[in-house]
């Protein structure tokens, strides 16, 4: 099998209600900047990234895809991954001006399209050629009944909807907003809510200093809160292991970092609980893998990042022994071929051939229309 061609696509979801924010961003679409990887057998492979929509910014992602990766990839065979992985990343002109940022989410586009092709050939999900089973269970927890700029009244109401009708037993709460007090209010108001049994996660996408951390993160542990996330700068591993140190709630961290080393790094130096890798950020399912098994044999498990990347994660997480927790927030749920599904608080099993990456029909019109 040889690369052929290389198309971007550039893809806008509109995202729950029409608007929402954490501590940091206000969005009203997800953004899926990617790539379909044509092949001469005819079979397509299909990755992406996740952004926030912004249109110029997407297109750097697509013109890094194609000009930059694409002459590199052509005539390749693209199961051959990992050594196209090393091929793009470390032996190539673009290392020297892109070790993360918009050229690490344009590779992570292009290795899961690489990835999508490699199970498609195989007649397989993604979950079996990297050796998982269907037998395995990967529980969901729901961020999108706690956006920042909903009110509390509805925050509660749908947190009790995930709970009492969609079977979720735990959710997420943005915290981080102008007001730490309201914050603890609103983390109060939804645990009196739901009862000492569901699982209450929070997220303060890296607003706090360290102090106000300490602070407001500290008192979380009063609602029994299972992680606080991202509580300080994305990238500050002292910070996060002062924290640590002075907080009984563990800390959850990774959507932002885009190295396998950079999680290493935190991991060793015990500022992370729960590790959030994203195949966004770090460069696709290649990077993943080494992140999660270093997670792994460091006993600290693996609860990746979605906003909206299930598509791929789940797939990671029928196949990898450290991840067991998955985030669903459904913003590519009516765009995908092969949606994630979730039952009962869990993620059916995928079984369509591939990375579950395939846009529906109804992508594609939109895509055209960008
Ligand atoms: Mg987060």
């Amino acid at each position: 099998m040889k690369i052929t061609r290389l198309e971007p696509f550039i893809l806008h979801a509109p995202v729950t209600r029409g608007g929402i924010a954490d501590s940091t961003h206000s969005i009203t679409h997800w953004g899926a900047p990617g790539v379909a990887i044509h092949t001469d057998t005819g079979m397509i492979g299909y990755g992406f990234s996740g952004t926030h929509a912004h249109l110029a910014t997407d297109r750097l992602i697509t013109d890094c895809i194609v000009h930059s990766y694409g002459p590199l990839l052509l005539g390749e065979d693209p199961r051959e991954v990992r050594r196209l992985w090393e091929k793009l990343y470390k032996h190539s002109p673009i290392y020297w001006v892109g070790r993360a940022g918009i050229t690490h989410l344009a590779l992570g586009a292009i290795d899961i399209a690489l990835w999508d092709l490699k199970a498609k050939d195989t007649g397989a999900p993604l979950w079996k050629l990297l050796g998982g089973s269907a037998a395995k269970k990967v529980e969901a927890y729901n961020t999108d009944g706690g956006w920042l700029n909903w009110p509390l009244e509805t925050v509660v109401s749908d947190c009790r909807r995930l709970i009492e009708e969609e079977g979720y037993r735990a959710v997420k709460l943005k915290v981080g907003g102008a007001d730490p007090k309201e914050d603890l209010r609103r983390v109060e108001a939804v645990r009196k809510a739901l009862g000492p049994e569901v699982r209450i996660m929070t997220d303060a996408n890296g607003r706090w200093t360290l102090s106000q951390a300490i602070e407001t993160a500290g008192r979380l542990a009063d609602f029994d809160v299972t992680w606080i996330e991202e509580p300080i700068n994305f990238d500050d591993v002292q910070g996060h292991l002062r924290l640590a140190e002075a907080i009984r709630t563990p800390i959850a961290l990774g959507e932002q970092i885009y190295t396998a080393t950079h999680f290493r790094e935190f991991m060793d130096a015990g500022a992370v609980h729960y590790v959030q890798p994203d195949v966004v950020r770090v460069a696709g399912v290649t990077e993943f893998l080494e992140v999660a098994d270093m997670a792994q044999s460091r006993n600290l498990p693996v609860a990746p990042h979605v906003g909206d990347m299930a598509q791929v994660h789940q797939h990671i997480c029928f196949a990898h022994p450290a991840a067991n927790l998955l985030e669903y927030i459904p913003w590519l749920r009516d765009w995908m071929e092969d949606p994630a599904r979730i039952e009962s608080g869990y993620y059916c099993v995928p079984d369509a051939p591939g990375a579950g990456t395939t846009p529906n029909l109804r992508a594609f019109r939109e895509i055209n229309r960008i």
